[in-house]
């Protein structure tokens, strides 16, 4: 048996290939004193002026590989070169003491990285990371070297590193670096985040692994395990190559499903979209085929910081996803706060059942700067491409009325200032309670869409809270109550011509694939990785089979008896 060590699991799949150790080690620096001033500053101008321009191609390649968020951290970086307390720094260490500029600079480094690794706070703990990965390529510019030697890859490797900066992580190339496993790092670094992204299996944290592993030695790696083998015994070498073919096979077989339609063998199209949380998750919904955004979860740009995004960062990032998505559509839902997502400053009060409390468009509907603010953001941002809004957790005619009165005003204060926006932008709710189900063909009237959220339904109709580890066994998706309450939103709308999809997680489960589709459910949204795996089920299937089998379903009287139908038909 070969070696094994265990890891973080920072990114998903299989791969086994010899190892290519990245050496992270730059000529040793020295200490010279009584260097001449003049000379020494402009030395270091001139590599702080290559390293910035570095900075800038990679963020270049960011952007167009990954997106905005990901170019971000270049940002980051250059604004680290040219801050005071860094550059500036080591200018005036030069100056004061006459020494050497790479060992002015190493002080510095190390001074700064102590004080940021000492933070409780891990945000400001990462950026010690960037501080290293800014300080690395400097060194390498006033010491004329190159810093990484990435570009010696030329065949399928595992890359082994004690740690990747974003910098290296970006310029990987996917189909030779098979795997990357280093020795530091979290699931949430940005090598991690950046690894998901570009389809790469990486484990991190696994302590000393360069340390035991030459290069060329082979390594087998499988990232969702967070487990790496060196040297694995023929065996070992055997499945690990099985499994990689086969998620090689399985990959390229989905891909090129990619640009084709999500049609039935008897033709009925529908739509697979993709759920995001941020603009940095539309390169993984066009990389696997989206046909549009049936969910961003707005509040995702709520969290984790000190007070709301204003209207102009909130606009930045509808704009950036409508731009991105060049024209498919994309559903912006309003912020829904409360329940389980907790945003401090808002300040909402605590409550016994927060799930039935004071949330989401009940927050909005109260607190008309914060909804207005955000309006104002997505209606600007609807110039751009092509967007469509929808009211989370409605209930009653009442709280639509009241959210389209706000839209409408907000419109008139756009239009009225000649700011451009989409006059008709559709206007959507979610139907995750079931008032809001039974009554669907009321509330449809009111609206051009319903998008049907399984996850709240789910926990409403079962009376079951999603969280609750205890009565689990109750939360029940596929239980004839929910799928019947499905069935009635569905009609409901149709009977009016309106359309319906489901973002819950429901949509992307393949076993109920069959039966929404023949309850007559029009679009999908789901998390990018499931839209390739629905849109091959999909064009499997028949649309009067698929009809059958739902209204067979709908008699059934148990979650267990339905998934035993779905599974066992073919
Ligand atoms: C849902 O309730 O199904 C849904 C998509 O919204 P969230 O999971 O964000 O509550
Ligand atoms: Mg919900």
């Amino acid at each position: 048996m070969g070696t094994r060590f265990t890891g973080i699991a920072a990114s998903d799949g299989v791969a086994i290939a010899p190892a290519f150790v990245l050496s992270t080690s730059a000529q040793a620096v020295e200490e010279r004193r009584g260097v001449p001033i003049g000379p020494e500053i402009e030395r270091l101008e001139v590599a702080l002026r290559a390293a910035k321009g570095e900075l800038e191609s990679l963020r270049e390649t960011a952007d167009v590989k990954l997106g905005a968020e990901h170019a971000q951290i270049f940002t980051a970086h250059i604004q680290i070169l040219e801050d005071p307390e860094f550059a500036g720094a080591i200018r005036g260490m030069i100056e004061g003491e006459e020494v050497n500029a790479e060992f002015a600079l190493n002080q510095v480094a190390k001074q700064l990285i102590a004080l940021f690794e000492q933070m409780d706070n891990e945000y400001m703990r990462q950026r010690a990371a960037d501080i290293k990965d800014v300080s690395q390529r400097l060194l390498a510019k006033l010491q004329g070297s190159s810093q990484s030697s990435l570009a010696d890859i030329q065949e399928p490797v595992v890359l082994v590193a004690n740690d990747l900066a974003p910098s290296d992580t970006i310029q990987l190339d996917a189909s030779l670096v098979r795997a990357f496993v280093t020795d530091i790092g979290g699931r949430t670094s940005h090598s991690a985040i950046m690894a998901r992204s570009l389809g790469i299996p990486a484990v991190v944290g696994l302590g000393e692994i360069t340390a035991n592993v030459q290069a060329g030695q082979l390594i087998a790696v499988d990232g969702a395990a967070g487990l790496v083998v060196v040297d694995p015994d023929p065996e070992e070498q055997a499945s690990f190559s099985s499994r990689a073919a086969g998620e090689a096979e399985a990959k390229a077989r989905l891909l090129a499903l990619k640009d084709e339609p999500s049609q039935t063998l008897d033709g009925r199209r529908v739509e697979l979209a993709g759920n995001i949380g941020t603009p940095a998750d539309v390169a993984a919904v066009l990389a696997n085929g989206g046909e549009g955004v049936g969910l961003f979860r707005s509040e995702f740009l709520y969290m984790n910081r000190q007070d709301a995004p204003s209207e102009e960062e909130q606009f930045a990032a509808y704009r950036e996803v409508a731009e991105r998505m060049g024209g498919k559509p994309v559903i912006v839902r309003t912020l829904d706060v409360g329940g389980d997502k907790e945003i401090p400053y808002l300040d909402l009060p605590k409550e016994a059942n927060p799930f039935l409390g004071y949330r989401a468009i009940r927050v909005c509907l109260d607190r008309t700067e914060l909804f207005n603010t955000q309006l104002r953001a997505i209606l600007r941002a609807s110039h751009y491409g092509k967007l469509r809004i929808m009211f989370p957790m409605i209930s009653t005619v009442t709280e639509i009325r009241q959210a389209k009165a706000r839209v409408e005003a907000v419109k008139a204060e756009l239009r009225a200032a000649g700011t451009p926006f989409d006059e008709n932008i559709e206007i959507g709710i979610m139907i995750e309670i079931p008032a809001a189900a039974v009554a669907a063909d009321l509330l449809a009237k009111e609206v051009d869409f319903f998008s049907i959220g399984t996850n709240d339904l789910v926990q409403y109709t079962m009376a079951c809270d999603r969280m609750n580890e205890r009565i689990s066994h109750l939360y029940q998706p596929l239980h004839p109550s929910v799928l019947r309450l499905i069935k009635m939103v569905i009609d409901g709308a149709h009977r009016h011509g309106k359309w319906v999809g489901m973002c819950g997680e429901l949509a992307g489960e393949l076993s109920a694939v069959p039966v929404l589709l023949g309850l007559g459910l029009d679009e999908f949204s789901m998390s990018a990785g499931s839209i390739l795996k629905v849109r091959e089920r999909i064009r499997g299937l028949r649309m009067d089979e698929a009809q059958t089998l739902a209204a067979e379903v709908l008699q059934l009287d148990s979650q267990e008896d339905v998934l035993k139908k779905v599974q066992t038909w073919a």
